[in-house]
């Protein structure tokens, strides 16, 4: 090795010891007899001395040295004169004797220090440099210690790592595929996996009873923050399992991991249903961290006169506690967010519940005082609160109810982020009709089968089945989904047909996957979860693309490797992807 000790490692049982030090060149003051050095690698940074009276050319030598030069010094340390306190390493300092440069470098063109200076597009494109930094290094290590974690939670369960291709076949349902063009087999493409699902589920007919791994998926989909064309599943399928069975082992894992990584114990995760969590949160992804639930407020509203609620399909309330004191130009604020194009309501109606009893609301001409009260009372709010009101087609005012609550949420400091509120969200709804088409499509995937006892609605009223399927969702962030799977020929058929698939579509498509469910296929089903979306949570920011690597940008590009690419004639004719100019 070219060091003897680490940047971060050496203390005030060091002091007299010889070491060698080798990283990077964080910074360097020169102050006249005297020059200082942080000396930086991945563990910390160290203080090294240089001294004119003792050792001018040294001295001298070192003055020269650019920001980000790595070198390797020998020296000895010392008791700093003045400690410094903020870093590990502040009490002490290299008293250097010698110095070699391994390798120049050029001035970065951002400061590779905790806080930079570097704008976002200059970071991605040095990303090397980014990396250097800091909180970065934090990230990207704790990624790889939620892995490892991962693994000796799942291997000590029983659980075996097996690898499924990169290169499979298109499918039509879900996201758009990536393509691979097939040099080999003229006109034919390979597509990269969404998922590994239908190979886990055929490793669950090979009788690997308990199957994970960490995969790279990849969707062709339209980029919204927060969304990375390529990213990692902690992947899983259980066979001789029921529901439950699933939610217990996961449980327990996000339980290890959250203690292990945040020293916090996670009590049960509570279980709610699909049609609850919409019924109150307006979200299948609710946030536990603060109440704030909806209330309905049909019955107290509407019929009143005021033309807006009558028309409504749905007027619905929640309370802001604590916040009657609100300005005008507060609830001016909020009723611009709520009109947002993201949001889409055409308004919003406030309820100011004064400290002195006194009610004041933006519908004072449609309402009485004591009606105003009722609709506190129902809404079990007192005084100095604040109900704010939507209304409208149920479905959109449930969604905009869910932004306006996350964003109150947010205002208030509800959503803290080392609280850790879990659930489960069960009961699924099978299928989903898109309204445009017509058509049924999986909420989740084919593969997901139908509660046994709502079965008998397949066919009459096949938008009321519920799944077997369900979601971990904590703090409003949806981490993993699974379902039990179907494992049945028949069944699989009978699936496809619902979702529009054809006999012979549905044979060219699964017909792998159907033909080994008659080879003798236990009852299985499994879980995936979001990896990077786990490492965000834990690491307390909101980005995914923080504890990746090499991120594409919000563009879907790499403006590292400046990927994608054209390829070059003789590529494409080869890949025979070349438009032929007719003659
Ligand atoms: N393969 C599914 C997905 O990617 C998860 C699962 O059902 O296990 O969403």
């Amino acid at each position: 090795m070219l060091r003897t000790h680490t940047c971060g490692e050496l203390r005030m049982d060091h002091i007299g010891q010889e070491v060698q030090l080798s990283g990077w060149i964080q910074r360097s003051r020169d102050l006249g007899g005297l020059t200082f050095i942080d000396l930086r690698d991945r563990y910390g940074i160290t203080q090294l001395t240089f001294n004119m009276d003792e050792n001018a050319s040294l001295c001298e030598e070192a003055r020269k040295l650019g920001r980000e030069f790595v070198i390797q010094v020998n020296g000895l340390v010392r008791e700093r004169s003045s400690k410094n306190k903020q870093i590990p390493t502040g009490e002490i300092e290299i008293d250097v004797k010698d110095i070699k440069i391994l390798n120049a470098s050029k001035t970065p063109p951002f400061t590779i220090e905790t806080e930079t200076d570097g704008g976002e597009e200059l970071r991605m494109k040095y990303r090397y440099l980014d990396l250097r930094r800091p909180p970065l290094q934090d990230k990207i290590i704790l990624r790889s210690k939620l892995a490892l974690q991962i693994r000796n939670y799942l291997a000590g369960d029983g659980f075996i790592e097996v690898e499924t291709p990169y290169l499979i076949k298109s499918t039509p349902e879900g996201a758009r595929d990536f393509v691979v063009p097939s040099r080999m087999h003229e006109g034919q493409f390979y597509a990269l996996p969404q998922s590994p699902q239908t190979f886990k589920q055929l490793l669950m007919v090979s009788g690997y009873d308990k199957y994970f791994q960490i995969v790279k998926c990849f969707r062709d989909e339209d980029l919204r923050a927060d969304r990375q064309p390529e990213f990692t599943q902690i992947d899983c399928e259980m066979s001789f399992v029921e529901q439950e069975d699933v939610l217990a082992t996961f449980e327990e894992m996000m339980r290890k991991v959250v203690k292990e990584i945040k020293g916090i114990e996670l009590a049960a995760f509570p279980r709610m249903s699909y049609a609850e969590a919409m019924e109150k949160y307006g979200s299948d992804k609710p946030d536990l961290r603060f109440g704030m639930e909806f209330n309905n407020l049909n019955e107290l509203a509407k019929g009143k006169g005021f033309n807006v609620f009558d028309q409504s399909e749905v007027v619905l309330g929640i309370n802001a506690e604590g916040c009657a004191e609100y300005s005008r130009k507060q609830l001016d604020a909020l009723t611009d967010y709520v009109k947002t194009p993201q949001v889409g309501a055409k308004g919003l109606v406030y309820v100011k519940l004064n400290e002195d009893g006194s009610i004041k609301s933006s519908v004072d001409k449609f309402y009485s005082a004591e009606n105003l009260q009722e609709w506190a009372d129902a809404m079990g709010a007192n005084k100095g609160d604040l109900l704010l009101v939507l209304s409208g087609e149920d479905a959109p005012t449930r969604s905009a109810m869910n932004a306006l609550r996350l964003h109150m949420g947010t205002e208030l400091g509800l959503r803290d982020k080392d609280v850790f509120a879990p659930l489960w969200v069960v009961d699924f709804p099978l299928l989903e009709k898109d309204e445009e088409s017509g058509h049924f499509h999986a909420m989740h995937h084919p593969f997901t089968s139908p509660k046994i006892v709502d079965l008998e609605k397949l066919e009459s009223a096949p938008g009321e089945v519920r799944a077997n399927a369900y979601d971990m969702v904590i703090n409003g962030v949806e981490l993993g989904g699974g379902s039990i799977r179907i494992a049945d020929r028949k069944m699989q058929e009978k699936m496809l047909s619902l979702l529009g698939f054809s006999e012979e579509e549905a044979k060219a498509q699964f017909g792998f996957l159907m033909d080994a469910f008659e080879y003798g296929t236990p009852p299985h089903g499994g879980i995936a979860f979001g990896f990077d979306r786990i490492c965000a949570l834990l690491g307390g920011t909101d980005s995914i693309r923080d504890y990746i690597a090499f991120p594409k940008n919000n563009a879907g590009r790499d403006v590292m490797i400046d990927a994608p690419a054209l390829i070059d004639e003789e590529q494409l004719d080869e890949l025979h992807l070349r438009v032929k100019k007719s003659i």
